[in-house]
């Protein structure tokens, strides 16, 4: 049975790009026999999440026609029930277990963003054995050059391959939260998600995470059907998720702009053999 989600980050107001993402993934719920569609708020993001954000995710849905089987219902229930908080410490301790059974790639590391050396750390922290400390240290996992993970065949397209971003990509936080690929990707698994639709611009978050879910004790992550559609761009060229402004102000929920959104979802579907299911006027 397929599950798939909608997994919005509520630090910004949603885009048409995240529209049609969450419409196509809707509709791969719909057309498959026992699909379930679930809504993911992440949360994890605490600086930035704003009450707006989150009310904009529900208004958005809702405007598009998309009821989720499962998850926050509004930002009440949101608040109540869904915050990713009430996984931390669950997470936590995955964390600390991938550190323990992967000593040789996951370390601790007291280094800033701004002190990395091509995306690696170079103050040599993996051979000091500091230990995990809000506050004080991270913890990463190192990725050599030249790694490469494969794609679990889905029924849309064949096996494929993809490049492992090469560095130390942190994995825990240094405000005791998990990072947003291992958060993703455990929050995922918890759910028990067999499918996700997403953007092509997302191929290096992809790889990255089916790399990590093979270190992860469950691995169930590794077996997840993805499917990275093309993105909308504007006559320029230029991607229309990035354009000035794009998240400053909620989308016009009006009926031409969705169904503007229903045309690019079967336009950039249909390669993935995602399409409206029979009871979408
Ligand atoms: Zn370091």
């Amino acid at each position: 049975m397929l599950v798939t989600r909608i997994a919005p980050t509520p630090s910004g107001h949603l885009h048409v790009g995240n529209a049609v993402n969450a419409l196509l993934t809707a509709w791969l719920a719909r057309s498959s026999p026992g699909g379930r569609l679930l809504l993911r708020v992440d949360d994890f993001d605490t600086g930035r999440a704003r009450e707006a954000y989150l009310a904009d995710v529900f208004d958005t849905l809702a405007w598009l026609g998309i009821t989720p089987d499962d998850g926050p219902t509004d930002p009440a229930d949101f608040h109540a029930r869904w915050s990713m908080a009430r996984h931390a410490a669950a997470f936590r301790a995955t964390a600390q277990r991938l550190w323990a059974e992967h000593p040789e790639v996951v370390f601790t590391c007291r280094c800033s963003r701004r002190d990395l050396v091509a995306g690696g750390c170079a103050a040599g922290c993996r051979a000091l054995g500091l230990p995990l400390q809000p506050g004080g240290t991270v913890l990463r996992l190192h990725v050599p050059d030249g790694l490469v993970v494969r794609t679990a065949p889905g029924p849309a397209r064949a096996a494929t391959s993809l490049p492992v971003p090469a560095g130390d990509h942190v994995l825990w936080r240094r405000d005791d939260l998990p990072a947003y690929q291992l958060g993703s990707v455990l929050a995922d698994e918890a759910l028990g998600v067999t499918a996700i639709v997403r953007g092509v611009d997302l191929l290096d978050s992809s790889a990255l995470q089916l790399h990590l879910a093979a270190l992860l004790p469950a691995r169930a992550f590794a077996r997840v059907d993805l499917r990275h559609h093309a993105l909308l761009t504007d006559p320029s060229g230029a991607k229309l998720s990035k354009s000035a402004g794009a998240q400053a102000h909620p989308l016009e929920r009006t009926d031409a702009l969705r169904r503007r959104v229903e045309g690019w979802a079967e336009q950039l579907g249909a390669p993935l053999g995602i399409t409206p299911p029979p009871t979408t006027p």
